[in-house]
């Protein structure tokens, strides 16, 4: 038996809509995951997550609760969803990208990424088996494996180098992860029907805009044989084109029936033309930073609330959407919040964004299943521009 089952239950093009089935529950795709970086997405209640947006999974970050709370308290509530009150799906990344992302702060080397904690300033080792080690004790039911980023301007050379390492660490990831499930450390085992129970382990296609690598990056990740599989290493810089294009030369060639995530990525456009290529999965802070920050995204583009012009405008944040928040405030007083420094605003236009984006994935599957796709791509696009920002 399998951690986790993945059935296609539509096609239009190369977008699909499908169903996965994990241990904590049913997650109908392509899905958004809001990203709960430190046990929390940020500036919303999980009431809100599950009864208001319906969110099926959310991220949770390998790194930021390693070094804070520790994986001794987390040990000690029972893994991460009692942590947290969470028994829905939990996804949790490697911290691979967190500690690349410390530029100069850390080193690399063939065993594993030694860094300083921006916590307390001490010195970490993070490696394929720490990480998969922690990644169990957090019972997440999704698990990445450790991975090096190149950066999106890189060499042939480098990134070479860089997604070769990559997959040597992809296999001790994969050797870790067999070991601690067969010792039983994963926290979030849970026995349910016609699952393993165990957590599920995705694969990381890395190879920055260099399609050859990617290539072979997806073939020996694919021959060391993972749940599903992510395309990671975007977003860090290059082109937008850049992306796309090895999005759209990648995604179709992974595995049919596996699912397919794209990391870190993206804005509402971004998805609905991610979904055209062929992926299933996303995870992105736009929703929940850009919201602390009072920018809003609705069907007709960014709205920036500190703009004076919205200080008498009675409209909500977005008149075709009907989340709790459009229901009930105005932008002019949202407006207000954010000027008066209120965390009100913060949480509001968070919730908004939220509902925005996993709006927008369920509109992405109906018309995949309908058959409506092109339409859907075409009039989602042509609306975005309309606030003109
Ligand atoms: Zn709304």
């Amino acid at each position: 038996m399998t951690p986790i089952r993945f059935e296609i239950s539509a096609q239009d093009g190369e977008a699909r809509a499908g169903v996965l089935t994990t241990r904590r529950g049913i997650i109908e795709t392509p899905v958004f995951m809001p990203v709960g970086t430190a046990g929390t997405v940020k500036g919303i209640r999980f009431e809100e997550l599950e009864e208001d947006l319906d969110a099926r999974i959310i991220l949770g970050n390998t790194y930021h609760l390693w070094l804070r709370p520790g994986i001794d308290v987390i040990k000690a509530a029972g893994g991460l969803h009692r942590f947290i009150s969470w028994d829905r799906a939990l996804l949790t990344d490697s911290g691979g990208f967190q500690v690349w992302s410390l530029g100069k702060l850390r080193k690399i080397s063939e065993e594993g990424t030694e860094f300083r904690s921006h916590v307390d300033g001490s010195l970490r080792f993070l490696s394929p088996e720490v990480s998969m080690e922690v990644q169990a004790a957090l019972g997440s039911d999704i698990v990445m494996v450790f991975d090096e980023c190149a950066p999106g301007a890189a060499s042939h050379e480098d990134t070479e180098r860089s997604m070769n390492l990559t997959v040597r660490w992809a296999q001790r990831s994969k050797t870790a992860f067999d070991r601690l499930q067969a010792e039983g450390a994963d926290a979030g085992r849970r026995e349910v029907e016609d699952l393993s129970g165990a957590q599920a382990l995705f694969g990381i296609v890395q190879g920055a805009g260099h399609l050859d690598l990617r290539r072979t990056s997806l073939e020996q990740t694919v021959n060391i044989g993972f749940d599903g599989y992510a395309i990671g290493g975007l977003s860090v810089g290059e082109e937008k084109a850049v992306m796309f294009e090895v999005i759209e030369d990648i995604a179709p060639r992974m595995p049919k029936h596996a699912p397919r995530y794209l990391m870190g990525v993206g804005t509402p456009e971004d998805l609905v033309e991610a979904v055209a290529r062929g992926v299933d999965m996303f995870d992105c802070v736009l929703p929940t930073r850009n919201g602390r920050t009072g920018q809003a995204f609705t069907s007709r583009g960014k709205l920036n609330i500190k703009n004076a012009q919205w200080i008498n405008d009675q409209r909500p944040l977005d008149e075709s959407c009907r989340c709790s928040v459009c229901r009930r405030h105005s932008r002019a007083y949202l407006r207000h919040l954010y000027i008066a420094g209120e965390m009100l605003a913060s949480i509001l236009i968070t919730h908004h964004n939220l509902a925005f984006f996993l709006d927008t994935m369920r509109g992405l599957r109906q018309s995949i299943r309908s058959g409506d796709f092109p339409k859907f791509r075409r009039e989602f696009t042509e609306r975005l521009g309309a606030n003109g920002e």
